[in-house]
């Protein structure tokens, strides 16, 4: 274990060497000393993408196991500073010591679990077509495929997951994994803690022998950072979590590169919830105090986070409602990750308080850094005019939406935008209804979950994180689980190209 105390020094990390810029920025912690951070430049995003390329030539050809064992030795230098991770974590975010010490949890697991992904190899996809030498009226040659790093890849994470979804989150651990080095552009909100886990990496990177531009990390502090690093010409791909503001300005700086590049945006949600009527009326209430309790955690913080519940009409729906008023009526004020988070979430709810087709459930003053639950109602005609209702509040904000039979909910669905995930509630005498709303949700969400809450993502082989605009930027692709290497894989068909010339995994 090493020494627990960390004081970030504020500068970036380039190819091994830790590199600081004239000009700084404060960073404004939730508690505890804020510190000066080195603002990154677009000179610094050069050097590092320089830096990057060179190590392809070395790390994209390294073996499977080596680059597992790399990514386990990043884990392990992540939990030799187990408490320093925690300590500047919580005191960045705001967020409490178990949801940090969880989340380091997740972020070590999930970097192990791409090391024993690549071990097993399957995601090579390799394939191969025998030649046909005999056949007529043309001989077929002999064709063997399968997927290869793309080259190196920036990464953006996001504010409300300071490990799983950052400097060594998942984008991170799928590029390494595919044999891709990565330039990191840390998040302003929590800088110290993206300063800590690249020393991890660095830690790793000398431990494991691996060249040292396959990680870089740039701190922010100015648009103009992740601006020049998705339109760098030596990034192959982007894999960003964000807003849908901020994704969408990056994806069409990709888009209009003179070469184009994937940029995988994993963006907001409102996850809608469908409570079916049968399970409305056996359980309504409790369904509702569970919702108030997936609404608040982390203080609505989450990408999953399920925004919108829909519900009959009537007294079936009213106990739902009801409930959920009263236990969100309990919950506690939380702190917000940012100050622009916490005003963005008043503004958020502004836009609620000014329509009169929205009827206010709860409302609550909103002071400083900290937010209370609100809750509004609303019917499914009003929702389906008026698109700023759909629109991710991120924060504890919970819209329900009252239809009055079954076609409503079905017409309502349908006009729902891409969601990361989609929610039914529902008892077996509701299985006909369910049937019915399930082929509209597949085609709405990356994921759809029965008798449950979104909030909880697991890291798995089967983990879709993803979905249609605007939960993503491409719907082919999740940000977490093992499929999500994908993204930093491109196939390639190797038409007779001898044994000794093919590279080592397809021998
Ligand atoms: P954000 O404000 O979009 O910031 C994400 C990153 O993008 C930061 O590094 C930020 O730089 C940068 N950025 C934003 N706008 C930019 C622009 N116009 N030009 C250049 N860089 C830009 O998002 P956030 O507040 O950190 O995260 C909260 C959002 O993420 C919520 O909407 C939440 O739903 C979503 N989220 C999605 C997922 C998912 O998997 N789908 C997971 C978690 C969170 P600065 O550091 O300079 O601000």
């Amino acid at each position: 274990m090493l020494d627990q105390t960390f004081t970030p020094h504020g500068k970036h990390l380039i190819a091994g060497d830790w590199i600081a810029s004239e000009t700084t920025f404060q960073s404004e912690p939730a508690r505890g000393p804020a510190h000066a951070f080195s603002i990154g430049t677009p000179d610094l995003v050069d050097r590092a993408c320089k830096a990057a390329e060179e190590a392809f030539w070395s790390y994209g050809y390294t073996s499977r196991e080596e680059r597992a064992a790399f990514l386990d030795a990043i884990a392990d230098e992540m939990e030799a500073r187990a408490e320093a991770i925690t300590e500047i974590g919580t005191q960045e975010t705001g967020l409490p010591e178990a949801r940090l010490q969880g989340e380091r949890g997740r972020t070590t697991g999930q970097l192990r679990l791409f090391a024993e992904h690549i071990r097993k190899g399957d995601y090579l996809d390799r394939r191969h077509d025998a030649a046909l030498p005999d056949r007529a009226p043309l001989p077929r040659p002999d064709l063997r495929m399968m997927q290869r790093p793309i080259g190196p890849v920036a990464v953006f994470g996001a504010s409300n997951f300071p490990l799983a979804f950052s400097t060594a989150g998942g984008d991170t651990a799928a590029a390494l994994a595919a044999g891709c080095p990565v330039v990191v552009k840390g998040h302003s909100a929590h800088p110290g803690t993206g300063e800590i886990v690249a020393e991890a990496i660095r830690a790793a990177i000398a431990s494991c022998g691996m060249p040292k531009g396959v990680f870089s990390l740039i701190q922010g502090g100015k648009r103009d950072v992740g601006q020049a690093l998705v339109q760098h010409p030596l990034i192959k791909a982007v894999g960003f979590t964000g807003s849908l503001g901020g994704g969408r300005a990056l994806f069409d700086l990709c888009a209009q590169r003179p070469e184009p590049i994937p940029f995988f945006g994993e963006l907001g949600s409102v996850n809608p919830m469908f409570i079916l009527p049968e399970a409305a009326r056996a359980r309504g209430a409790e369904i509702g105090s569970g919702w108030a309790g997936s609404l608040t955690m982390g203080a609505g913080q989450f990408c999953t986070n399920p925004g919108i519940a829909v519900i009959a009409t009537g007294a079936e729906g009213d106990a739902f409602v009801a409930a959920a008023k009263e236990a969100l009526t309990d919950a506690p004020a939380q702190v917000m990750l940012t100050e622009g988070i916490a005003q963005a979430y008043r503004e958020g709810k502004a836009r609620f308080d000014g329509r009169n087709t929205v009827k206010p459930v709860l409302t609550t003053a909103q002071e400083g850094r900290t937010a209370r639950p609100n809750l509004y109602e609303t019917d499914a005609a009003s929702y389906l005019q008026d698109h700023a209702l759909g629109e991710e509040v991120f924060g504890p904000l919970g819209l329900v939406i009252r239809v009055s039979s079954d076609e409503e909910r079905s017409a309502l669905a349908r006009g729902f935008e891409g969601q990361l995930t989609a929610t039914i509630h529902m008892d077996a005498g509701d299985t006909r209804a369910a049937r019915a709303l399930l082929p509209i949700l597949e085609r709405k969400a990356g994921r759809v979950l029965v008798n449950g809450f979104p909030t909880g993502v697991e890291v798995a082989d089967t983990m879709v994180h993803g979905g249609p605009y605007p939960a993503s930027t491409n719907f082919g692709a999740t940000s977490v689980g093992t499929l999500s290497i994908r993204r930093f894989l491109r196939p390639v068909c190797y038409q007779n190209v001898p044994e000794g010339v093919l590279p080592d995994d397809l021998t």
